[in-house]
């Protein structure tokens, strides 16, 4: 065994055989795979191993696409073929109006990926799929590359390229013990012996947090039992002159695809069971968990009744493995937080369709410190410290209970909440406040005109329209307060925080006393990494000079490790996130001033107190951090408290309120007021696929500023031009708002994708924000939309176009 290497992947199925094989791609062929037993031994050897193309943003059909034209390649290898079901086709099916429009979101989404689904009625679902009854079926979504792959072959396959690149694989080697060595390198101890390298892979499959423990990470992953079954061979197959496409059914939790000539089904049982919470046998090793067939009666019903040939079809054997989950459904696969030269590919559940996919946008991530796309749907620091086993478990049952039922937009769910609160939480529950999850946090979306109100789920414009309208009017002509918690807050003090900072922001940062400014972060290829305001906080007898970071609340653990792995080892600058202290309150409106001047003594007088201003104070006893500054385009305020005293501090302002109309607000109407305005949200506008000048943020940009990350490679691409740009639309549609992905179109020819949707209430349109090519990015340049399935024409109009004068901000 080699005692160095640059890379280790720990475990060899198929997310490590895949990393292994396309870090070699990347052009790194110093890497090692360990593995304790023999390649594919844990779950990947009985997968049902079907490849989609579907998925639920552009990131995810993205990967899928190189997954399947990965293995095609593979498959077709003289040297080395593998069994590849290419292209049999799929169908999602639906059986309501609303699956339907989604379906049709999807495809309009994936055209934006060079993917063409096709949505089919009952009819057609049957003349492609003959075995099944159109009882209780409205139509589905037809994936024309969907099929299936031999999971151990693949593994093979993937290796035996990697190993002629140089890579060198080690098996019936278990990793027992990892340590990080001060300058960030890694020895990784074997059963068999030591190696040393520079970064390590945890790949471990459903052992994940055994070798998490021993590098002291918990990761958020649980393991759920999983079951299918073979039947006996069935004679319509047999005769058949084509396979049968795929089946999935999120009216009864199925899929179903052929094998040899009979069927492989396997359920999504509402009764389910997790596995391995308190430990895994360390023998359980090219094993499965004893059979449960009654476990899945209630799905299977479903399954004999779409396709009755089952009912006279014997099993001819059943298979029941473990299967791993996280909060949200999607893999952890990037930088494990917290952690230097560290990274995982862990928590995948459909790892055999999406894993070429991901292992080789992991595999660009160590490589070059970013992928092609934006991997924030699968970034392992999207969930912060509430992600613990017990509520990942919880969230991976109803995952798994809603296998193929796609969330609707605003649908949060119910298991594992709430999880992280404030003193505010139950007070505004009260107030009849419906709440959104933030990163674990639970915010207020919208107050509901009473407690049994319940809007539907719809891709349309959905009943609390009216509701939200009138928040945003109130925000408009009186005051608002909204509680917004869980925002990313870090305080940075030392004597050499400035510099570092301004190394960190592509614009100077503002470093004076008492102000606040807002500014961008790049990574080192030049495109938009986070958004951060910086508040100047004057020393007080609260503390010296400090500095806050304010960022978005999932950002936390994001900003964090970027923001430590850059503070060079000569630096004094310490930074502390105080993102689980404090609240923020936002006042925002005309009469937010009458209501700071009513509960406070300060003099908020725009003289006293302009826009973007930062001051320590007190609302009615409580100490407090105010600043100036507004993204909602009205007079605003955001009210930082410490959360022991933000009740307090929330009775003083509403009692202030009472006499200027004061109401509660929340997310929809923030949305529809920022969009208004032309403010970016992060990871919605702000991607790592766009740099600053695409994304319209140039007066955020001084390229004649000393040095900063990412400047060089900035300067570089903009000698190319932009490719795309970020710009307003307004939509010609009244129904809908624009989803994020949704294609836009110029004849057959896809032009841009959306990032943002929403009604702008004050200016009543239909307001999306997009990257279009850089050619349709001027102020009236016309497309259409592809809006769930209909043609809707759209034009570029100014960005900001509520109040462009600032004259409500300023007043
Ligand atoms: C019944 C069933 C059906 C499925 N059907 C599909 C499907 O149709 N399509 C699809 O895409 N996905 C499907 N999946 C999911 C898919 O199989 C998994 O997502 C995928 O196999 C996970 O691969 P992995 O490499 O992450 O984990 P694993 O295959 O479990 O690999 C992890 C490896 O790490 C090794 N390891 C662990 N600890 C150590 C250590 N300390 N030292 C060294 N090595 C170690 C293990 O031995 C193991 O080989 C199915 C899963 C099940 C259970």
């Amino acid at each position: 065994m080699k005692s160095r290497a640059r890379v280790v992947v720990i475990g060899g199925g198929i997310a490590g055989c895949s990393t292994l094989y396309h870090l070699t791609q990347e052009g790194w062929s110093d890497v090692v795979l360990i593995e304790r037993n023999e390649l594919t031994s844990g779950t990947t050897w009985h997968s049902a191993a079907q490849v989609t193309n579907f998925g639920l943003n552009q990131t995810m059909v993205g990967l899928k696409t190189h997954s399947i034209n990965l293995y095609k390649e593979l498959s077709d290898d003289p040297d080395y073929p593998i069994n590849y079901h290419h292209g049999d086709g799929g169908i999602r099916l639906a059986n309501t109006e609303e699956q339907m429009q989604g379906y049709r979101h999807f495809a309009s989404m994936a055209r934006g990926m060079d993917v063409h689904f096709e949505i089919i009625d009952a009819e057609e679902c049957l003349r492609r799929h003959p075995l099944i009854s159109t009882d209780n079926l409205l139509g589905g979504l037809w994936d024309p590359l969907d099929g299936d792959i031999d999971p151990y072959q693949l593994c093979q396959s993937l290796i035996r390229r990697a190993r002629k690149a140089g890579a060198e694989v080690y098996t019936d080697t278990p990793v027992i013990a990892l340590k990080q060595y001060e300058n960030g390198d890694w020895n990784v101890h074997t059963e068999k012996g030591d190696i040393d390298c520079d970064i390590i892979v945890n790949a471990c499959g459903y052992r994940v947090n055994e070798v998490g423990a021993m590098m002291g990470v918990h990761h958020p992953v649980a393991s759920m039992e999983h079951q299918y079954f073979l039947t006996e061979d069935i004679f319509a197959i047999k005769q058949a002159s084509q396979r049968m496409p795929l089946l999935r059914c999120p009216i009864s939790d199925y899929y179903c695809r052929q094998e040899k000539n009979g069927l492989l089904i396997g359920f999504y049982e509402q009764n389910c069971k997790t596995w391995g919470m308190d430990g895994i046998d360390p023998s359980f090793v090219n094993a499965l968990c004893p059979d449960d067939i009654d476990r899945v009666t209630d799905v299977l019903e479903g399954a004999f009744a779409r396709m009755p040939v089952l009912r006279k079809t014997g099993i001819r054997s059943i298979v029941n493995g473990p299967i791993t989950y996280t909060i949200d459904g999607a893999p952890l696969v990037g930088p494990i937080p917290g952690k230097r030269n560290a990274y995982c590919i862990i928590g995948l559940r459909a790892g055999l369709g999406e894993g070429g996919g991901h292992g080789w946008l992991l595999a660009q991530q160590i490589v070059h410190g970013e992928a092609c796309y934006d991997t924030w749907c699968i970034d392992p620091r999207r969930f912060t410290a509430h992600a613990n086993t017990e509520l990942t478990s919880l969230k991976a049952i109803e995952d798994y209970q809603n296998e193929f039922r796609f969330h609707f937009p605003h649908e949060h769910r119910p298991a594992g909440r709430p999880a992280k609160t404030t003193s505010l939480t139950a007070v505004l529950a009260a107030e009849n406040a419906e709440f959104a999850v933030v990163n674990g946090w639970e915010r207020v979306e919208y107050i509901k005109p009473s407690a049994e109100f319940h809007p539907s789920l719809s891709f349309h414009f959905d009943e609390t329209f009216d509701i939200v309208a009138d928040e945003v009017k109130n925000v408009r002509d009186n005051v608002g307060l909204c509680e917004v918690n869980g925002f990313n807050r870090f305080e940075i003090t030392g004597p050499d925080a400035y510099d570092f900072l301004d190394r960190m922001f592509c614009k100077p940062v503002n470093r004076k006393p008492g102000r606040v400014g807002l500014g961008y972060l790049l990574n080192d290829s030049g495109m938009v990494k986070s958004e951060a305001t910086i508040a100047n906080i004057p020393a007080s007898d609260r503390g010296e000079n400090r500095i806050w970071y304010g960022s978005a609340a999932a950002s936390e653990f994001h900003d964090m490790d970027w923001l430590t792995q850059h503070i060079n080892y000569n630096e004094k600058v310490q930074i502390k996130s105080l993102t689980n202290d404090q609240t923020i309150l936002l006042l925002a409106g005309p009469k937010s001033r009458d209501v700071l001047s009513a509960c406070s003594r300060e003099d908020w007088s725009k003289e006293s107190f302009p826009w973007l201003s930062v001051r320590e104070c007190f609302i009615g006893f409580s100490a407090a951090t105010v600043m100036s500054v507004s993204f909602s385009g009205e007079l605003a305020y955001e009210i930082h408290v410490p959360n022991e005293s933000l009740y307090a501090a929330y009775l003083s302002l509403r009692k202030a309120g009472e006499a200027h109309g004061m109401k509660l607000f929340g997310l929809r109407a923030v949305e529809s007021m920022r969009m208004e305005k032309g403010f970016l949200s992060w990871k919605a506008d702000l991607l790592t696929e766009f740099d600053p000048f695409e994304t319209g943020l140039d007066r955020f940009v001084t390229l004649d500023k000393d040095n900063f990350i990412g400047k060089s490679a900035l300067e570089k691409r903009l000698k190319k031009g932009p490719r795309q740009k970020l710009v307003t639309l307004s939509i010609d549609c009244s129904y809908a708002p624009a989803h994020r992905g949704a294609s836009l179109m110029v004849g057959n020819k896809v032009v841009g994708t959306i990032t943002s949707g929403e009604w702008g209430h004050r200016l009543n349109i239909n307001l999306a924000y997009a990257f279009v090519d850089s050619e349709k990015a001027e102020v009236g340049d016309k497309m259409m939309l592809n809006l769930l399935g209909e043609m809707i024409p759209v034009k570029v109009i100014d960005s900001g176009p509520y109040d462009s004068s600032y004259s409500r901000i300023l007043a």
